[in-house]
């Protein structure tokens, strides 16, 4: 049985005020907040068992060791990867994204195609560029309609035996649509492109199955999904990983190393030089336990409740538009009030302590296609409630009447 206030008790952050009143947090798709048990874990290592991982013989180490990797295998059953092996902890969605861009240097020539969508944040546009530049291969874009959504016709007419490489969001961070990942992934491969999907955005709505997606590679962050910043996993199948070079040259990654030649460690340590966020990463296995208790069918019923509230009632405010209409997204509602900027009612909305973010959300192009500077952004989380909802919409009217 889902029980919200039950489960806003494990979250300290919920306590507090701001401004004097009491914190509504609907900055979710910026970064989720922590519940106890992740804080918990935090302290406990390290109070008891800070060490460096895999060098030492002696028992602090071993057990950082052994909690690290039990860590990467609880991300592994999560995602549903092969092998543990597949699932490389890297600092956070954009490394990842990095990682994959950059190994492609040698595997791209002048010429071949790479497809993106018109819904990606930027971290999904710009290495691919730099890609680009390095290789002259052509980034294609999937455009997008006025409700948000891609246009699957056009992506036909793009793929074609030039096309290499495929990537798109699961979810966009500035519209909340759901893209169509099975139909891209599937028409991606008819061409033998290979597809990575950015999952930041989907990881704390939806559990990913890498295997039944049949994904090249599937990136996200820990941030997003109740654990700490700074770690997020870059999962790629065994053959393109053992494909692609390492990204950082340093200490962990190698195999052997004389001046005159090294040879690289084998997976997943290849592509994890220097000291990894260890207490990040065992801290995101215990996020991942603590959704996986509540249960993402759970979560995806409840923020949809959520969604259809919050876009009921603060459409009843005359002159507030919604960007994102399709009726395939998550739980973001991206806003304007008419000739209002978006970064004035964000500031009000503050002042009656209602978290949101304004701006472009790293994602200009979809601005750009709606000809705005930004929108308020309201993204809720599954420890959100109809109350706070409420509370938003009388600090969205009071803003609206101050602003007009
Ligand atoms: N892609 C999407 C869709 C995102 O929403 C974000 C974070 N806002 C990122 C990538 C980048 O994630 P990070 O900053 O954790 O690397």
């Amino acid at each position: 049985m889902f029980d919200v206030h039950k489960i806003r008790e494990d979250f300290p952050i919920l306590k507090r005020e701001v401004n004097g009143k009491p914190l509504v947090y609907f900055d979710n798709a910026a970064t989720s907040q922590t519940p106890q048990v992740v804080i918990d874990t935090i302290v406990d290592y390290y109070s008891n068992y800070n060490a460096n991982i895999h060098r030492g013989v002696h028992t602090l180490s071993q057990e950082a060791t052994d909690a690290y990797e039990v860590a990467r295998k609880k991300v592994q059953q999560h995602f549903n990867a092969k092998q543990a092996h597949e699932i490389i902890l890297t600092s956070g969605t954009t490394h990842s994204i990095n990682i994959v861009a950059t190994g492609f240097t040698n595997l791209l020539s002048e010429g071949d195609e790479i497809i993106v969508s018109a819904l990606e944040h930027h971290s999904n546009i710009v290495p691919w560029q730099m890609l680009c530049e390095r290789t002259g291969a052509i980034l294609k874009v999937i455009p997008m309609n006025e409700e948000g959504e891609l246009l699957m016709d056009v992506y036909d007419t793009l793929l074609s035996n030039k096309t290499k490489l495929v990537f798109t969001n699961h979810i966009s961070n500035a519209l909340g649509t759901i893209n169509p990942i099975e139909e891209i992934i599937e028409k991606a491969h008819k061409v033998n492109a290979a597809v990575l999907i950015d999952g930041a955005q989907s990881c704390p709505h939806i559990k990913p199955d890498v295997q039944a997606l049949d994904v090249d590679f599937y990136v996200a962050s820990a941030h997003k999904l109740c654990g700490p910043t700074g770690v997020g996993i870059l999962y790629g199948k065994t053959e393109w990983l053992e494909k692609l070079p390492p990204y950082q040259g340093g200490g962990e990654m190698i195999e052997q190393v004389t001046f005159e030649k090294t040879t690289y460690a084998g997976l997943p340590h290849k592509f994890e030089a220097g000291t990894p966020n260890i207490c990040g990463g065992i801290a995101f296995g215990a996020a991942l336990d603590y959704m996986n208790a509540i249960g993402f069918d759970n979560i995806a019923a409840y923020e949809k409740e959520l969604l259809d509230y919050g876009t009921e009632k603060l459409l009843e405010i005359d002159g507030l538009k919604i960007y994102g209409t399709s009726p395939n997204k998550t739980s973001v509602i991206s806003f304007n009030l008419e000739n209002i900027h978006p970064y004035d009612v964000g500031t009000i909305v503050d002042k009656l302590g209602i978290a949101v973010r304004t701006g472009h959300h790293c994602a200009q192009p979809i601005m750009d296609f709606y000809k705005i500077p930004g929108t308020v952004r309201a993204s809720f989380s599954f420890y959100n409630t109809k109350e706070e909802i409420d509370a938003l919409v009388e600090a969205v009217k009071k803003a609206k009447m101050m602003l007009s």
